[in-house]
């Protein structure tokens, strides 16, 4: 398989390639939309703990690519509540929002190698086509994969016309990739042609993912199960660029107390609201995170590593409490687990 042409510019820049050899790296990468809530909190302390915990670096990524949904002052609370957990971090920050030539140089590369194709069709146009049996829905059915230049232009000029925009999507040669994940172990996904740029001209997350993670010196990926149908397509793309596939672990979310997975609608979730309306101080809130995964309640982040370290064989992130998809830990649990003040709101 012919390597990417950027992909050893990209390791040539990684900020890890100076600053923190190569030892492998975890990494962090929310978005800043607004503040983290619990159990974004929580999958930041694991993915800490799992890169500290192997001897990796662990790295920082703001991902503000959609201007709409993205603040700088999100992002500054964002990494002072992390600060105030005690997680630390090592290089700069990565802001996406300032890596726009890059995934531009990545996205023309795949263009040359005829790997990209525009596509005209509307979200409700790709649900309302016919499907291969058994695809999940919004799986792209390839509508626009064999336009010719000439039906390419002209739907080009047609949108223009009409003030509309076109994405831009890979020209997959797979239907399915499997990675292997620490917790859900070998994984096999779709892949279809997914976008790369979408229609309002915002470089799509799976393609600035893969970049960045290779960038940033990043090998283990420990995120929310949420991401984990979105992984054999990221690993598919670093494939066909020429870069390393990480290794994964896709944990279980933290719910609320209907079993849904925790969003702004339930209330004093974050860790200023938890400060402010109830009184937790961030270290009692590390102690709640800290006992979720530890099973009892450390005081700062070197005493969870030490904890770790006394865990018995096999070491596996498999090992970590709640981890378990069979069991998620709702907030209410994971104020209550750590004998704090009560259980929020
Ligand atoms: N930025 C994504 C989020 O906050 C996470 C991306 C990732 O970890 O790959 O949901």
């Amino acid at each position: 398989m012919p390597s990417f042409s950027i992909a050893p510019k990209i390791a040539e820049d990684g900020p890890n390639d100076t600053a923190l050899g190569d030892i492998g790296a975890g990494r962090y990468a929310p978005s800043p939309s607004g503040d983290l809530h619990l159990g974004n909190l929580r999958t930041a302390v694991l993915a800490w703990l799992a890169a500290r915990a192997t001897g990796r670096a662990f790295v920082m990524r703001v991902e503000d690519l959609d201007p709409q949904r993205s603040s700088q002052e999100a992002a500054v609370r964002q990494l002072d509540d992390l600060h105030e957990l005690g997680l630390d971090w090592d290089g700069a920050v990565v802001y996406q929002s300032r890596r726009l030539e890059v995934y531009d140089q990545v996205i023309a590369e795949l263009c040359a190698r005829d790997m990209a194709y525009p596509c005209f069709c509307s979200r409700k146009e790709i649900l309302a086509a016919p499907h291969a049996p058994h695809s999940p829905p919004g799986t792209y059915p390839g509508t626009c994969r064999g336009l010719d230049d000439k039906e390419v232009e002209a739907r080009k000029q047609e949108s223009t016309r009409l003030g509309r925009g076109w994405s831009l999507r890979l020209r997959a040669r797979e239907s399915q990739w499997t990675i292997r994940d620490d917790i859900h172990g070998e994984y096999t996904g779709e892949v279809d042609d997914f976008v790369l740029r979408r229609g309002d001209g915002v470089v799509a997350y799976n393609l600035a993912v893969v970049v960045d993670d290779s960038y940033q010196g990043v090998d283990q990926v420990l995120r929310g199960d949420d991401l984990l149908s979105s992984a054999p397509r990221q690993a598919y793309l670093a494939h066909i660029l020429g870069l390393p596939e990480p290794t994964y672990a896709h944990v279980p979310l933290v719910y609320n107390h209907e079993g849904v997975r925790l969003s702004k609608r339930d209330g004093a979730i974050t860790l200023r609201q938890l400060r402010e309306e109830h009184g937790f101080s961030a270290r009692e809130v590390f102690h709640a995170l800290s006992a979720s995964i530890a099973g009892k309640p450390c005081d700062t982040t070197d005493e969870l590593l030490k904890c770790y370290a006394e865990w018995p064989p096999p070491k596996s992130l498999e090992t970590i409490r709640f981890n378990n998809p069979e069991r998620p830990a709702s907030a209410l649990e994971l104020l209550e687990v750590a004998s704090v003040r009560g259980a929020g709101p």
